[in-house]
């Protein structure tokens, strides 16, 4: 059996997790759900958005599936899926993005996967306002050699244990001469031990415009926080938007699978949101777990309700959607007919 720490979330995040717990549990994997409120809902509960009661879960479990979590924008409490990146020094977010064949998408055949740097640079929380009036402000971002070592190592060694032909560093070198330059000295650097893989950079700005015009040239790419954060939602796009695009944060003892996107204020509690993120994060999950199995079968699922195009979401099918619950009744009705 397996122990793992269940963080709803708040906005679209309880209802999008509550269809994801279900489809696992059609899979047959024994996992017993710790549930623990992080974020608005945990403000309510204990005046605190990162209770120590789902600190501790996750130390526990090592193991969370987690909802969106809402960041208020320009002031308020700092980021709790940041914190939660650091607290168990998760570098490493891996957010694959995926063709489904019947989503609608400007491209077919997609299978690339960012590796972002997850726990250095912009994210690290260094900033502040230079003085009382708010006349200017500073965010310093740090880059370290061996934050930048471990996460291209990462991306690499990804690559080659998953078939990966090409790895592609996006930096911003030429301006960012500093952190970027020392991003990508070590990538060059690592690079070379692993002759069998090519080894690419690109600078951002060119990097947004060529995934745009010609995203099938990318393989595996990696970057630091920010960009990778930016360039994540971008693939999203490509293969049919934020509904379809899961992720990992790994470290070396824990990890949280999520979705890529937010908690979606905007279409909460409505019933719409699309659930494949998350249940794709669970997918993530279970292969970390040993279960390939069950994995498959949910993708597999999951890919046929899409392909089929009956029982989906508006982000879908916007002429005739269904529920988020539709949907994810649809995806474990498809499991049990596959014999799950
Ligand atoms: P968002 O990802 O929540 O939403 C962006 C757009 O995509 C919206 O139009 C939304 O309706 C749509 N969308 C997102 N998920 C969808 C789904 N499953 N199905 C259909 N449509 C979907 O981004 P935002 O609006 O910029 O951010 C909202 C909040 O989420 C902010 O507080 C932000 O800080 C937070 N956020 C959290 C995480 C996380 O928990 N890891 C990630 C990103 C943003």
């Amino acid at each position: 059996m397996h122990r793992v720490t269940l963080i709803p979330g708040d906005g679209i995040g309880p209802s999008i997790a509550d269809v994801a717990v279900r489809v696992i549990e059609t899979s047959g994997v024994d996992i017993s759900w710790e549930r623990v409120e992080a974020g608005l809902p945990a403000i309510d509960k204990y005046k605190d958005p990162l209770p120590s009661v789902a600190l501790d879960s996750i130390r526990n479990t090592r193991i969370a599936l987690k909802g969106p979590l809402t960041t208020p924008v320009g002031s308020g409490f700092r980021s709790v899926n940041v914190a939660l990146r650091q607290e168990f020094d998760l570098y490493a977010n891996v957010r694959p993005a995926l063709s489904f064949e019947g989503a609608p998408s400007r491209y077919k055949d997609i299978n690339l996967v960012i590796v972002r740097e997850n726990t250095e640079e912009f994210y690290a929380g260094i900033e502040h306002y230079i003085d009382p009036a708010r006349s200017a402000a500073e965010t310093i971002g740090v880059v370290t050699r061996s934050g930048s070592e471990r996460i291209l190592r990462y991306a690499y060694e990804y690559a080659k244990k998953n078939g990966r032909k090409k790895v592609t560093t996006v930096h911003k070198a030429n301006i960012l001469k500093y952190t970027g330059g020392l991003f990508l000295e070590v990538s060059k650097r690592v690079g070379v031990e692993y002759p069998e893989i090519t080894t690419d950079d690109k600078i951002v700005d060119n990097m947004a415009m060529q995934m745009v015009i010609n995203p099938h040239q990318f393989d595996v790419i990696v970057t630091t926080n920010l960009f990778g954060d930016i360039l994540s939602d971008l693939a999203s796009g490509l293969v049919g938007g934020l509904g379809l695009a899961p992720g990992a944060n790994i470290g070396y003892n824990t990890a949280i699978f999520e979705a890529v996107h937010g908690s979606a204020p905007d279409i909460a509690g409505k019933n719409i949101a699309n659930p494949c993120a998350i249940i794709l994060a669970g997918v993530m999950m279970l292969r970390h777990l040993g279960e390939q199995d069950a994995a498959h079968r949910i993708e597999r699922a999951v890919a046929e309700v899409i392909r089929e195009g009956k029982f989906v979401t508006r982000d879908l099918n916007p002429t005739n959607p269904v529920g988020t619950k539709e949907m994810g009744e649809a995806i474990v009705a498809k499991m049990k007919q596959g014999g799950a």
